[in-house]
């Protein structure tokens, strides 16, 4: 093994055994990279939540005076409750070729590859400044990130370009879809069921509601806008949630229900929101509200981020390609931060890390040896382009 392996081996092991499960702080492991940073001359800017201890970290190594390369990625993991896990994911554990964990490969692996590559940055010397950026709370709606947008909106000089080490298998991505969850509440009107026209039945309000969306969602699929590059090529909507009801013999009076648009980048997903909104007052409400007035709908916006959409000739992405020693690009259907940054930050943005989505989020989340090995040979690219010597 590689010095270079070692340490980030090192590293990974260090920064699994961080729980970072979102709904937990991430503060102990910012601070275990802040003061590694520190420990190699680098400064660091803890971006702090207001109400939780939690933090982003965004860090400068080399020149000052020009805009660089941003490596970024989530520090948050998803939970483990309910997962049966043949290690303890909390610990690195390797075994057939593979290092199990919780974040190996979404995405501390990334981050230690990162880690590990600051002393070999800084003494070849950079010409163009690597920048880090590190948030919390990507897994629960990219909410973390969204203040470390801000401090770096207001930087004299912003990054020029990011790359965000989401699990891609190396795989250069330049586009994702974008989402928007809603949260809707019917309000009816509880009745014994024998007189069930006095009342109002959220349930069926709910379900008519639902059929619209269903319809919506048959109509954008055979209409489009299409893009064929995504594994579904055109927008989606769907309801994952419902819950509704006391008793069969009582008019329920309350359902909550909760849908999602995964909008293509370039679709705005907010007249097929106003079309829904729309349907519920004219259509439905007015039925409901002649029978009690206070029946009716309240829908509420949960998570929503934009999609990412990068012309394929962007030097970002041209970058990239020559970094992951690749010809061509995907486009993937799971979000990132990458569509914050280039929406509110114009950030050119471009998605490539090691290991596979399809181990991301499950019980026994590996990053292979080979995938570890090609990050870092991706890193040692990115080096021999940045680096003065
Ligand atoms: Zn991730």
């Amino acid at each position: 093994m590689s010095a270079l392996t070692a340490t980030t081996r090192e590293l990974m092991d260090t920064l699994v055994a961080f729980d970072t499960t979102s709904r937990d702080s991430n503060i102990d492991l910012i601070h275990f990279v802040r003061d590694y940073l520190s420990g190699h001359g680098i400064e660091s800017t803890l971006i702090r939540d207001r109400d939780e201890p939690k933090a982003n970290l965004y860090a400068t190594l080399g020149p000052k005076d020009r805009p660089g390369i941003m490596l970024s990625g989530h520090t948050d993991v998803v939970p483990v409750d309910g997962q049966d896990w043949h290690s303890d994911p909390f610990r690195v554990t390797e075994k057939d070729g593979r290092l199990y964990g919780r974040g190996t490969c979404d995405m501390k692996g990334f981050i230690a590859i990162a880690l590990a590559h600051v002393p070999v940055f800084l003494e070849r010397g950079l010409d163009t400044p690597i920048h880090l950026a590190f948030s919390y709370d990507e897994e629960v709606g990219c909410l973390g990130v969204r203040h470390l947008i801000d401090v770096i909106n207001a930087l004299p000089i912003r990054p020029r370009m990011a790359i965000i080490g989401e699990p891609t298998e190396m795989q250069v991505i330049v586009a994702h879809k974008g989402k928007t969850d809603i949260n809707v509440h019917v309000h009816g009107f509880e009745c014994h069921s024998a007189l069930a026209p006095d009342g109002v039945n959220a349930v069926q309000y709910a379900a008519e509601l639902i059929s619209h969306i269903a319809e919506m969602a048959r109509r954008v699929a055979v209409d489009g806008p299409f893009d064929d590059e995504f594994d579904v090529a055109h927008s989606t909507l769907h309801t994952g949630l419902i819950r509704g009801g006391t008793a069969l013999n009582i008019v329920p009076k309350d359902c909550r229900f909760e849908f999602e648009i995964r909008n293509l980048p370039q679709q705005d997903p907010q007249p097929l929101l106003d079309e829904i909104y729309r349907f519920a007052r004219d259509e439905l409400e007015p039925r409901m509200k002649a029978v009690h007035p206070d029946a009716g709908f309240d829908f509420d916006q949960g998570v929503q981020y934009p999609g990412l959409d990068m012309r394929p000739d962007d030097e970002a992405v041209t970058l990239v390609k020559a970094l992951a020693g690749q010809n061509d690009h995907a486009k993937v259907a799971f979000g990132t931060e990458a569509g914050l940054f280039q929406r509110d930050a114009q950030i050119p943005c471009v998605i490539c890390g090691p290991g596979s989505i399809a181990q991301a989020h499950k019980p026994d989340e590996y990053l292979s040896l080979d995938q570890l090995a090609a990050g870092q040979a991706f890193m040692a690219r990115l080096a021999d382009r940045v680096c003065a010597r």
